[in-house]
C-alpha cells in the first residue's frame, strides 16, 4: 500500500481514541476547560448514561463569537504559547485536542457569551460542529459563562460504540470523575443530574474537609484523620481514614497535585505503606491526599488524558508521604469502636449507592465492609455468643487476695522479653498491685475499661504486636543477644536446605540464632535467640519453619544485606511463637502489665498481620444499645 497522508477526521478520531474513552472522558474534559475559565458553578446533566447528552455549563469567562470556531478545530488552545510554558502550566488543560476530538466523534454545540472584568457581552454565540463539519457561530440569548452539549457519542464510530457499557455502569464512571473533581476544587459548586435526578451537589465555599464528607459521606467524619505536612516547597493535605473503614479495593483513594487529580501507583504504594501492620494486607486504606510542588518537581504532560504526572524526585515524594500518613496514624488510637446494632450501610461511601444498585450487589455483600476492620474477627456479640456465658460470681477482689496469698506462680513473667543484663524497659515487679481491673475470659480476650468506654483485647495479637515492636526497635540498634545450647540441636536435612541455609547466615546472625553446617547434609544449632529461649520456644521447630518459608520463597534471602520486609517476617514469626497464645492463663499482674504496653508501644491497635488487637464498645453506643438515650 502507498503511504498517504490521513484526511483530518480520521486523524482527530483516531487523537480521540486516546482522550475519549467513555462518556466520562468527555465530562472530566469538559469540566476542566469550566475550571480553567474561572468557573465558580458547574452543572453536569446527563442524559441516558451520556449516551444521548453530556451537559456541562459553567459560569466562566467564556469564548468569544469569533473565537468559537477555532476553539473546536484541533490543537488550538488559549492556555499554553510556547514550549517554555509547558513546564509550568497551571491550567488543567494545554493539549487543545479535547473539544476537537469529541467533536469528530458526536454532535456537539457550543454556546458560550463573554464575561471578563465586570463586563459581560451583549450577547452570545453558539456553533455546532460534527465529524468534519463545523457550523457558523450565530448569535443567541444566554446567561454569561460556556455550555457545551455532547450529544450521540461515537454515533459515527461504531467500534467505539461498542465499548459503551449500560447507562448505570457509565453514570458510575461519570460520577466518579466529578466526585474526584470536585474534591480537589473545593471552593466551585458542582451539580450532577442523571435524567433530571440530582446526584451529586455540593455548594461553593467549602473547606476541603467538608467538601470530602459531602462527596464521601458525613458517617465518615469520626473515621477521617486530617493531617498537613510541609516540607520545602512540597505542601501536602489530606485526611486518612482510620482501619477500620478501609475497603477492598483502592477506589476511595484519592490523590492530587497541583489541584489535579491523578492516579499515581509511588503515591498509593507510600500510602499502603504507611498502613502496613495497621490492616490485613489484603485490605486498602481510605485516603484523600493533595499535594502542591513547585513547577519543576512535577512534569503533567506525560499521559494524553493527564491522568498521570512525572515526580522529578519520585522516592523524595514517596518518603515524604509515608512520613506524614505514617506519623498521623501513629499518634492517634486506631481502635475500631464496635457498634453493636451497627446498620449495613454504616460507613459505605456514598458513591458506592449507585454501584450497588446498578451491580445488584446484595445487601449482605456490603455488610462486610461496613465494620471491615472488626467484621474478620465477627463482631463483639458474636464472640461472646461464641464463648458462651460467662461464669458467675467472679470477684476481682477474691483473685486479688488469693495472689497475695500466693506469689509463688508469678516466677519468670512471660512478658518480660527484655533479655537479661539490656533491660531497657523493665516490666513492673510483680508486687505492685494491679492499677487496673481487668476480666480475662476463657483465657482468650481481656476485658477492661478507659475513659471512653469498653475494651476488649486478644491477648494474642495484643502480646505479638508488642513483642514485635520491642524486637524490632531493638534490632535496629544491634542484633539480636543470642544464647549458647548446652547441647546443640542437629537437624538431619538435605543439599537444597544446606544451600538455603548458607544464604539465610546473615539473618540468623541478626535475630540471634548460631547454626553451622556439620556435614553434607547435617546442621547444628549451637546458639538461640534469647528471648525465644526464655518463651520456651523450640529451637529445633523454629529453624525447620523458618527454613520451610525460605524454601517457599516467602522470605528471600539474597546477599548479605537484609531487607526490610524480610525482617519484618520473620520478627513477625518470632512473636508470634513466643506471644502467650490464646487458651494461657494470665496472671492479674501480667495482664496489667500487658495493657500497660498498650499503651507504650506503636501501632498497638493491631498485630502484626494487621488484624486489630483490640475493640472498643463506647459509652455512647452501650446507651444507644440499652436504649437509654
Ligand atoms: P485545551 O483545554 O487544552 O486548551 P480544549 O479543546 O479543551 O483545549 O479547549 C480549546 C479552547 O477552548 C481552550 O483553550 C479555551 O480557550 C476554550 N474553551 C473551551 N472550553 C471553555 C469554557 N468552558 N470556557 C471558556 N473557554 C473555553
Ligand atoms: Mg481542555
Amino acid at each position: 500500500m502507498p503511504i498517504r497522508q490521513l484526511p483530518p477526521l480520521l486523524v482527530n478520531q483516531i487523537a480521540a481514541g486516546e482522550v475519549i474513552e467513555r462518556p466520562a472522558s468527555v465530562a472530566k474534559e469538559l469540566i476542566e476547560n469550566s475550571l480553567d475559565a474561572g468557573a465558580t458553578r458547574i452543572e453536569i446533566q446527563i442524559e441516558d448514561g451520556g449516551h444521548r447528552l453530556i451537559r456541562v455549563s459553567d459560569n466562566g469567562s467564556g469564548i468569544e463569537g469569533r473565537e468559537l470556531a477555532l476553539a473546536v478545530s484541533p490543537h488550538a488552545t488559549s492556555k499554553l504559547t510556547d514550549a517554555e510554558q509547558i513546564v509550568s502550566i497551571r491550567t488543567l488543560g494545554f493539549r487543545g485536542e479535547a473539544l476537537a476530538s469529541m467533536a469528530s466523534v458526536s454532535r456537539m454545540r457550543v454556546t458560550s457569551r463573554c464575561t471578563a472584568e465586570g463586563l459581560t457581552a451583549e450577547e452570545g454565540w453558539t456553533i455546532e460542529a460534527s465529524g468534519v463539519e463545523v457550523g457558523h457561530p450565530t448569535p443567541t440569548a444566554g446567561a454569561p459563562g460556556t455550555i457545551v452539549e455532547v450529544r450521540d457519542l461515537f454515533f459515527n464510530t461504531p467500534a467505539r460504540r461498542k465499548f459503551l457499557r449500560n447507562a448505570s455502569t457509565e453514570i458510575g464512571h461519570i460520577s466518579d470523575a466529578v466526585s474526584r473533581m470536585a474534591m480537589v476544587w473545593p471552593n466551585v459548586a458542582f451539580t450532577l443530574s442523571h435524567n433530571g435526578r440530582k446526584a451529586i451537589e455540593v455548594p461553593a465555599d467549602q473547606t476541603p474537609r467538608r467538601r470530602v464528607l459531602d462527596l464521601m459521606g458525613a458517617e465518615l467524619d469520626e473515621a477521617l484523620l486530617e493531617f498537613e505536612h510541609r516540607e520545602g516547597e512540597i505542601w501536602l493535605w489530606g485526611l486518612a481514614g482510620l482501619p477500620a473503614v478501609a475497603r477492598a479495593t483502592s477506589k476511595f483513594q484519592y490523590f492530587s497535585v497541583n489541584h489535579r487529580p491523578v492516579r499515581d501507583r509511588n503515591l498509593i504504594h507510600a500510602v499502603r505503606e504507611a498502613y502496613r501492620g495497621l490492616m490485613p494486607p489484603a485490605r486498602q486504606p481510605v485516603c484523600v491526599l493533595m499535594l502542591e510542588t513547585g513547577d519543576e518537581q512535577v512534569d503533567v504532560n506525560v499521559h494524553p488524558t493527564k491522568a498521570e504526572v512525572r515526580f522529578g524526585h519520585p522516592s523524595r515524594m514517596h518518603g515524604i508521604v509515608l512520613t506524614a500518613v505514617r506519623q498521623r496514624l501513629l499518634s492517634s488510637d486506631l481502635t475500631p469502636t464496635v457498634a453493636v446494632s451497627l446498620p449495613v450501610h454504616q460507613g459505605e461511601l456514598r458513591a458506592d449507592a449507585s454501584d450497588a444498585a446498578s451491580t445488584g450487589r446484595s445487601s449482605s455483600d456490603r455488610s462486610t465492609s461496613a465494620s471491615a476492620g472488626v467484621a474478620n474477627q465477627g463482631t463483639f456479640v458474636e464472640s461472646f455468643q461464641r464463648m458462651g456465658p460467662i461464669q458467675k460470681g467472679f470477684d476481682f477482689d477474691e483473685v486479688r487476695r488469693d495472689l497475695a496469698r500466693d506469689e509463688i506462680g508469678l516466677g519468670g513473667n512471660p512478658l518480660e522479653i527484655e533479655p537479661r543484663g539490656e533491660s531497657a524497659e523493665a516490666m513492673p515487679p510483680s508486687t505492685t498491685p494491679p492499677t487496673r481491673d481487668v476480666l480475662q475470659v476463657h483465657k482468650s480476650y481481656l476485658v477492661t475499661q478507659d475513659e471512653q468506654g469498653l475494651l476488649i483485647v486478644d491477648q494474642h495479637a495484643l502480646h505479638e504486636r508488642v513483642m514485635f515492636e520491642q524486637l524490632r526497635h531493638r534490632i535496629t540498634k544491634h542484633d539480636l543477644e543470642s544464647q549458647r545450647l548446652l547441647m546443640p540441636a542437629v537437624i538431619e536435612t538435605d543439599a537444597k536446605r544446606m544451600a538455603i541455609l548458607e544464604s539465610l547466615q546473615p539473618l540468623c546472625k541478626k535475630i540471634g540464632i548460631e547454626v553451622e553446617p556439620m556435614g553434607p547434609t547435617t546442621m547444628a544449632i549451637q546458639g538461640f535467640a534469647s528471648f525465644l529461649f526464655e518463651r520456651r520456644v523450640e529451637p529445633l521447630e523454629f529453624l525447620e519453619e523458618l527454613l520451610d518459608r525460605a524454601e517457599e520463597g516467602q522470605i528471600e534471602t539474597d546477599g548479605p544485606h537484609v531487607e526490610e520486609a524480610t525482617l519484618h517476617k520473620v520478627l513477625d514469626m518470632m512473636a508470634c511463637k513466643a506471644a502467650v497464645k490464646a487458651g494461657d492463663a494470665m496472671t492479674p499482674q501480667e495482664l496489667d502489665a500487658l495493657l500497660d504496653k498498650r499503651d507504650q508501644i506503636e501501632r498497638s491497635s493491631a498485630c502484626p498481620h494487621g488484624r486489630p488487637t483490640s475493640i472498643r464498645l463506647t459509652l455512647r453506643d452501650l446507651e444507644k444499645h440499652f436504649k437509654r438515650t
